[in-house]
């Protein structure tokens, strides 16, 4: 009888997925650790019974998550990712060539060790990278005595449950905003909106107390299961919201980058919310 991984999606809903080879299992210093091979998905890590990556599909949402700031911000020389312990957004942030220093908080050393022994491909070396500064520490205790400045903030973390509670609270987005360089942009992972459609609202009050711009932009991850996953994205700059498809198609061919999912068309289709999101984050349709 093949082992199955159960997650319980939402009251009623659940996502299963076979485990052909259970590869890590442990309780951290604050949380649940798997890590198991799946026939459709390759490696997949889980946290606290909540699918965090898997090598098939992780690409979509670090080039998203990555690509769309940096690329409209245009001049990125200094990049600071919450969470993120698979590696895969500082692997994805150091492929550009503006970026000077990256600085990685991530509060659980164990994600970050076992992550490299069991999903080489994630950080694919960047822990090495000259330019990478690993801290171990809570995102937000991190924020408030920093007396640093980034230009883009990716606040990479588990759901607002457990050690991420408060990266979803107004204190934490304030302490980005306190953190980002004018012009600056905060982005977050913000979940799959059709489901946690409550997160979304309550990120969307908090940025609009604090940020002159903000929004979210989307996009579909399979593995994260009901549907289209949303981005917060804030900033005090609004240009980098609006720029022309022409912009934004020079500085993706200036990067060098190729991708599997980004392109510069979906950089700017990613900001079209769907009508049931726009309701709930109180924004007109255009
Ligand atoms: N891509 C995943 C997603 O969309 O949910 C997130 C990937 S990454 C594995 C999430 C990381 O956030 C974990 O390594 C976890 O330890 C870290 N994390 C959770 N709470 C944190 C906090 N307060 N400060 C820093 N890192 C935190």
């Amino acid at each position: 009888m093949t082992d199955k991984y159960r997650e319980r999606v939402c009251n009623g809903y659940d996502h299963l997925l076979t485990i052909d080879e259970r590869l890590c299992e442990v309780r951290t210093d604050y949380q649940h650790l798997l890590i198991f091979r799946n026939r459709a998905f390759g490696r997949v890590l889980a946290l606290d019974g909540v699918i965090q990556t898997t090598e098939a599909d992780e690409f979509i949402y670090h080039e998203m998550m990555v690509h769309v700031p940096i690329l409209a911000h245009g001049s990125v020389r200094r990049v600071l990712i919450i969470g993120g312990g698979d590696g895969a957004m500082l692997r994805e942030v150091l492929r550009h060539r503006s970026v000077e220093q990256v600085i990685q908080v991530e509060i659980d050393q164990s994600v970050i060790e076992l992550c490299r022994k069991y999903l080489p491909n994630h950080s694919n070396g960047a822990f090495n990278d000259p330019r990478t500064r690993l801290v171990i520490d809570d995102g937000l205790h991190f924020l408030e005595q920093s007396d640093q400045r980034f230009d883009v903030i990716l606040t990479d973390s588990t759901d607002p449950e457990g050690p991420a509670a408060m990266l979803f609270s107004e204190q934490y987005y304030e302490a980005c905003k306190g953190c980002l360089t004018p012009g600056g942009v905060l982005v977050t992972q913000n979940g799959v909106a059709f489901l946690q459609l409550e997160e979304v609202r309550s990120s969307a009050r908090h940025f609009k107390a604090l940020f002159r711009d903000w929004h979210f932009f989307s996009a579909a991850i399979p593995t994260y299961a009901g549907g289209i996953m949303v981005f917060g994205w804030a900033s005090d700059n609004p240009e980098l919201r609006q720029h022309r498809l022409q912009t934004v198609q020079q500085r993706f061919s200036r990067s060098g980058i190729t991708t599997r999912y980004y392109t510069p068309d979906i950089h700017r289709s990613a900001f079209a919310l769907p009508q049931y999101i726009l309701d709930a984050i109180g924004k007109p349709s255009r």
